[in-house]
């Protein structure tokens, strides 16, 4: 190994998903080189069924780095808010915050393909395995696997994109004792770009436009998820059906996946020449749609540090000083949200509804809430 030429790199980012993509593309958007390294093929990201909601916030960021897939993207022009056998309700609706749409639905594969577009040639290399990384108080050394070949590279920073890590000992883990079964399905009548968060005793439901489609997260326990998925079609339909009511029917439902969910927090987001952001720093549940958008800040945010002052100590310091309130805040909001509607306690019902209720006929509270899924931490005053 030690006769293996020594490559030097200002930046090196483990991970070429969505938010390892904008940070390169961010960097370098500033004239700073990185390179990325992933262990997938480059093509694989199209297998990943998930469609994300992207909030208003995080098209502005990625039109300014031109991998906003305009396309692929389905506008969000009102969320509807309830609870399954329950009373109250909250209508969300773009036209009170002069905007063309509260956020948009695009599928994972096609946020990827649209970063991927953007990249330089010489930015990123597939199908890497990690042998070694070995810390000094200056560099990190990093031996890899690509191509059959052995490479050693030596960088000034590490940065950790790797999405969720299932082994991660410095990753704090709550589990939900919940799963998200995933399934795109034909509403009808149509869905007129409104989306749906409904609340079940079994966990959240959220139908997201998608072309001419939902895309359903419906989580469930993990009994009952295995049960879901072991459904032929027309059963399947019947018991999302059966979660939703009855104002719309679905049909044609596409292939369904499953993914467990956790809160994973990472306490130190710095450690020495090393940086953690994106899914590998904070993994949320996926009720209010934060992961990708929070993500997407952690890089951006990072981009400006380093861009502004350049790869040192202080900087990797300040970086993570200025992503505690958005992390935080984001995961403090979406776990009240999963613990106080994950249940048939009957008060806890009541007091539910009241709170839909008073969300809807208050403006500043239906705003705050409004804000905070268009623009993250910027909700905040
Ligand atoms: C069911 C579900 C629905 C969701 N819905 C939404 C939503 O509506 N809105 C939203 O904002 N977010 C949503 N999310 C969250 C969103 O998917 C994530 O926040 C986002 O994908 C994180 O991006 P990332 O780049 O950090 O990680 P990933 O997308 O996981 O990418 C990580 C990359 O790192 C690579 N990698 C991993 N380990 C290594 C290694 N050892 N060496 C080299 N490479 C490695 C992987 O191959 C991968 O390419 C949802 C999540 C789920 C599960």
């Amino acid at each position: 190994m030690t006769d293996v030429v020594l490559e030097h790199i200002d930046i090196l980012i483990i991970g070429a998903g969505p938010v390892g993509m904008t940070l390169n593309l961010a960097l370098a958007a500033g004239g700073q080189k990185s390179l990325l390294v992933d262990r997938r093929p480059q093509q694989s990201p199209q297998n990943d069924p998930r469609a994300l909601a992207l909030s208003y916030g995080a098209r502005q960021l990625l039109e300014q780095i031109n991998a906003w897939p305009a396309h692929a993207a389905t506008p969000i022009a009102t969320i509807h808010i309830s609870q399954k056998d329950g009373f109250g309700r909250t209508l969300i609706d773009r036209t009170e915050h002069a905007l063309p749409a509260l956020g948009y639905v695009v599928r994972y594969r096609d946020l990827a393909t649209a970063l991927a577009a953007q990249l330089s040639a010489d930015a990123r290399l597939d199908a890497v395995e990690i042998l070694d990384i070995t810390p000094t108080e200056e560099h990190l050394t990093i031996s890899l696997r690509h191509a059959g070949a052995l490479r050693r590279l030596q960088t000034k920073l590490l940065i950790h994109a790797e999405g969720t890590q299932e082994d991660d000992p410095a990753v704090k883990v709550s589990d939900y004792h919940q799963h998200a079964v995933i399934v795109e399905i034909t509403p009808q009548p149509g869905h007129q770009n409104r989306a749906w968060e409904r609340f079940t005793p079994d966990g959240p439901l959220a139908l997201l436009p998608l072309g001419n489609e939902y895309s359903v997260v419906f989580t469930l326990p993990p009994a009952k998820a295995d049960a879901v998925m072991a459904m032929d079609d027309t059963a399947f339909t019947a018991a999302l059906q059966s979660q939703f009511g009855t104002r719309m029917s679905f049909a044609n439902p596409g292939p369904r996946s499953r993914f467990p969910l956790f809160l994973r927090m990472r306490e130190k987001l710095v450690q020495g020449n090393e940086v953690w952001i994106g899914n590998t720093a904070q993994t949320l549940h996926p009720v209010s749609g934060q992961g990708f958008n929070l993500g997407i800040r952690d890089a951006w945010q990072l981009a400006e540090i380093l861009l502004k002052n350049g790869v040192d100590h202080s900087s990797l310091a300040a970086y993570a000083a200025s992503r505690r309130l958005d992390r935080q805040g984001s995961a403090f909001f979406t776990d009240q949200i999963v613990r106080a509607f994950s249940n048939d306690f009957g008060p806890l019902k009541l007091v539910r509804g009241l709170g839909l209720l008073a969300l809807d006929i208050c403006p500043p509270a239906r705003n705050f809430v409004a804000k905070r899924m268009i623009w993250g931490a910027r909700a905040w005053p």
